[in-house]
């Protein structure tokens, strides 16, 4: 029996539609542990776990304990520019588990795009703020040099065919600031191909308050520039082509030398350690060896985006920490997903102590941020997930371990429709082929993407197990452009080696259907 809902008119028509298509359109009233309920009566094994979101399985119930003895204190949620306490003891828990010697100030908010807002937020800030003294230093050095050849009467040889002193002076302002205002037209976020750092545009635009926009006008005009996983080294090159020239005279005998200034326009550079949304891509170690042996040279600060990896996906609460980047200690660090256990909204940007802007605090807030109910859930969910020496941690790792190694075998089994098994600890991919050597049908779908969404749904509907691809797949594509067909596995920790077998026999199943051409099977339901 299927229940009447209104999401196709007052929510997301489109969505609703494609869902319905593939016969996903389940509407979940209850979740527990591994599990979601449909109100139609199903119990399905949840594999997605809330695209990363839900390491301890749904509604856990310490934590819900902890939410209702919270609440039942009546505890204060809406107190916002006091001292905060459980904030103040979450960002300190968060702190502990760094360890490399660094204080964080911790920036709450209410999702992970938020998180990683704040982050480029605050870099631009410090950056910005360094240009903008540079600038007024080289004008400094511009306007003493020609006060003083002026004043003192000094005969100068003015370089190039410049001969007029104020002409070259009103020149080399106007180029300078010319410079100055590139940086501020364009400043420039770096990050790796196939990144993912939330969806989010920036209202702070149509923020009238002077004090609040001042200053980040040029983070609405953000540019990008993307370096590929196994060439690092470009980063290096980005640094250093994209930046503004300040050039300055320096009196040397007679003679005016110019002297030039150059900083980057290059505020950051993000990164995940192995990215989710876009395909499960594990960033190769050597990558991140080479990214950590050239962060301080580089002189621009590093955000590691754990929204997705952290607070135990990986089994660990920074994945960060077990790459060649623990060698460096990250100037900011983005939490979000799995730190609200499953049962909170709520992000948090790690700010290392040394770059923190004191103003920030006040410039940056939010009207839901840093409650005391997403705190003290928060800090019980990673003390779940550090409990018994970390027992729920390192059963990521074997769980894991066992999804991993028993896929791969499928995909030996099935090399022509499983084009590549990868991931780490709960956060493990599926890639199908293009299907080049099926059915016109299987073709298609294998080409479009649409394939891992045929499989989700088959999997749902005749095994009752949710798997989901991104939701890109359902939207038109490049003609001709062959598009990635990826399921992606992540279950709660909880995951047990039943639920597991349950998965790879439907999954055996779906397989065996493809490998036979039996396009009917698929979509007959
Ligand atoms: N960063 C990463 C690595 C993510 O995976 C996500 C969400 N998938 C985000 C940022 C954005 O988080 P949110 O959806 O909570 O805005």
């Amino acid at each position: 029996m299927t229940v009447q809902h209104n999401y196709n008119d007052f929510c997301k028509p489109k969505l609703n539609k494609l869902l319905s298509a593939l016969k996903l359109d389940k509407n979940y009233i209850k979740a527990e542990g591994n599990y979601l309920f449909t109100d139609d009566g199903k119990e399905v094994i949840d594999f997605v776990g809330g695209f990363g979101v839900s390491i301890l399985g749904h509604n856990h119930p310490t934590l819900i304990n902890e939410m209702k003895a919270a609440l039942d204190n009546r505890v204060a949620i809406n107190s916002q520019c006091s001292v905060r306490s459980e904030s103040a003891n979450l960002a300190q828990l968060l702190n502990e588990y760094i360890d490399n010697g660094q204080n964080y100030k911790v920036n709450f908010s209410n999702s992970g795009a938020e998180s990683v807002e704040a982050a480029i937020k605050h870099a631009y800030k410090v950056h910005f703020d360094k240009v903008r003294r540079e600038y007024e230093r080289i004008t400094r050095i511009l306007n003493d040099f020609y006060y003083k050849v002026e004043r003192e009467g000094i005969d100068v040889e003015l370089p190039g065919d410049e001969n007029d002193l104020i002409d070259f002076r009103n020149d080399l302002d106007e180029y300078n600031l010319n410079q100055f205002e590139s940086f501020q037209k364009s400043p420039v976020i770096a990050g790796l191909k196939g990144s993912y750092h939330g969806k989010t545009c920036s209202p702070l635009k149509v923020t009238f308050n002077k004090s609040y926009r001042e200053g980040f006008e040029g983070l609405s005009s953000i540019q990008s520039a993307f370096v590929d996983h196994d060439k690092p080294e470009r980063l290096k090159e980005l640094v250093n082509e994209m930046a503004c020239v300040f050039y300055y005279p320096v009196l040397v005998g007679g003679k005016v030398e110019i002297h030039t200034l150059k900083i980057t326009r290059v505020m950051a550079f993000i990164m995940e350690t192995l990215q989710g949304e876009g395909g499960i891509k594990p960033v190769p170690e050597e990558t991140l060896s080479q990214l950590a042996s050239i962060h301080d040279e580089l002189k621009i600060p590093f955000i590691i985006d754990e929204i997705q990896t952290g607070c135990g996906r990986l089994g660990s609460i920074y994945s960060y920490q077990n790459t060649a980047l623990n060698a460096i200690a990250p100037e900011y660090i983005t939490l979000s997903k799995s730190l609200g256990g499953g049962l909170v909204k709520i992000g948090a940007t790690l700010i290392r102590g040394d770059i923190y802007d004191q103003d920030f605090g006040i410039l940056h807030t939010s009207t839901f941020a840093e409650d005391d109910l997403s705190a003290r859930v928060a800090i019980k969910a990673l003390e779940l997930l550090k409990e018994n020496d970390s027992e729920l941690l390192k059963r990521v790792n074997v769980q894991g371990g066992k999804l991993l190694s028993s896929l791969e075998t499928l995909q030996k089994r099935y090399p022509e429709i499983i084009k590549n098994v990868r991931g780490k600890g709960l956060m493990i991919g599926v890639e199908l082929t293009p299907l080049r050597s099926r059915s016109p049908f299987f073709r298609a779908t294998g080409k479009q993407g649409v394939l891992s969404m045929l499989v989700a749904s088959y999997l749902l509907e005749y095994h009752n197990i949710r798997l989901l691809a991104p939701l890109t797949t359902m939207l038109k594509g490049n003609p001709g452009k062959n598009r990635m067909s990826i399921l992606r596995v992540q279950p709660p920790a909880t995951i047990t080696d039943e639920e597991i077998d349950a998965l790879l026999t439907a999954f055996t199943e779906v397989l065996d259907i493809i490998q036979s051409n039996n396009e009917y099977l698929l979509v007959a339901h």
